[in-house]
């Protein structure tokens, strides 16, 4: 395989944390099948992992079914207290739950655990064939947030205001992470994105952040691309980005426009870093409740994003076995999902990476 595809796993710096390991030397990683789709590609993973014999004991939770009034969310204390103290965990897609009074699940698991930045790497599957064969970038969405503070109110009737929050603490932070990960995984260049033209202070004091911790890193070229720009650029030519770091919400857009470049949402990982060295890889797609229970769902980015967790855990040889079979199973193209066009199964394509291990 290209090192250079398949590199942007690579590495997860600042994996600081001390891992939990139980009696038998296994490493304890908390599990989140999630919900819709989430348990059937939990399964694969799990299938995976037992077929390439890795080491990992999982602690499994479920989203409840009733509110945590110590989280005020439908997320249990107990499940948060797991990562917490395995520092490392895997999460399928959580289906929002509808009413008020309670927090949003991802929400309550960037402020609990202090998930600061999400990495998405973003790469051609080698075999599959899009638009663009040449795709190999990695888009850093600050995680804590910009229009995502949740600070909405209406201001009299007809006008609502939206308060966006950007502060220098949290900016730092995630553009210290970028050019920390663009430089661990010999990447050479950071854009940080921006509509600083228009949003003079919040972007501009985003900027002010990137720029001075790019003077810490001569190694690596900075640039600042205004967002409509780069959305252009990216569709017209993405090998001419390298690492993206941006505010909350246009990573979110961004990174979703990435991910259609390489073939959708079912191919692409993610990983949440957080305080004291945690990190929660997760797949970046949500609980697709028209698939549900059907056995259609392709397990690809949840397979990804574990292999994104085995990378944080040093256990780079179990990583690379699972990332080839992957990229085996999806370049020979016997066995693809609906979502790529295929007729396979979840199933079908599980049983195929494993093996191809
Ligand atoms: P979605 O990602 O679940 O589905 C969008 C489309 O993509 C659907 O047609 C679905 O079938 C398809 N799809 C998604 N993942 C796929 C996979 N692995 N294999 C094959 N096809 C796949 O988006 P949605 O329908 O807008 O959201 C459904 C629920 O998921 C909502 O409750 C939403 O809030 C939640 N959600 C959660 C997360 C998360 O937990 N990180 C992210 C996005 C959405």
């Amino acid at each position: 395989l290209d090192s250079t595809i398949v590199n942007p796993l690579r590495y997860l710096p600042f994996s600081t944390a001390a891992f939990s390991t139980s009696q038998t030397n296994t490493i304890r990683a908390t599990l989140f099948p999630g919900d819709g789709i989430g348990p059937e590609i939990a399964e694969s993973v799990k299938q995976v992992f037992n077929a390439a014999e890795v080491p990992i004991e999982w602690e499994e939770h479920y989203v409840s079914n009733s509110v945590d009034p110590r989280t005020n969310s439908f997320l249990t204390w107990e499940s948060l207290e797991s990562v917490r103290r395995n520092g490392v965990g895997l999460k399928g897609p959580m289906a929002t739950p509808i009413g008020k009074g309670h927090r949003s699940l991802n929400l309550t698991l960037r402020k609990e655990l202090g998930l600061y930045a999400n990495v998405r790497p973003c790469f051609s599957l080698p075999g599959y064939k899009t638009r663009y064969d040449d795709v190999d970038l990695v888009t850093i969405r600050e995680n804590t947030e910009g229009e995502y503070s949740g600070l909405e109110h209406q201001v009299v009737r007809g006008v609502v205001e939206s308060l966006k929050i950007i502060t220098r603490q949290a900016s730092l932070r995630v553009a210290e992470y970028a050019f920390h990960y663009a430089r661990t995984n010999g990447r050479k260049r950071v854009s940080a994105i921006h509509k600083a033209n228009i949003m003079r202070k919040t972007d501009g004091l985003f900027l002010t952040c990137c720029r001075e911790v790019a003077e810490k890193y001569p190694d690596i070229t900075y640039e600042e691309v205004i967002i409509d720009n780069c959305c252009m650029m990216l569709v017209k030519n993405p090998a001419l980005f390298d690492v993206l770091v941006m505010p909350n919400l246009y990573g979110d857009i961004i990174s979703d426009l990435c991910a259609g470049l390489i073939g959708g949402l079912g191919l692409t990982p993610s990983c949440n870093i957080g305080e004291a060295g945690i990190a929660l890889a997760e797949a970046v797609h949500g609980s697709a409740p028209d698939i549900a229970g059907k056995n259609l769902a392709n397990p690809t980015a949840l397979l990804l994003s574990s292999v994104a967790m085995l990378r944080h855990l040093k256990l780079d040889d179990k990583a690379d076995r699972i990332h080839g079979a992957i990229l085996k199973t999806i370049a020979e193209g016997k066995h693809r999902t609906v979502d790529l066009g295929g007729k396979s199964s979840t199933t079908d394509f599980t049983n195929e990476v494993c093996d191809n291990l």
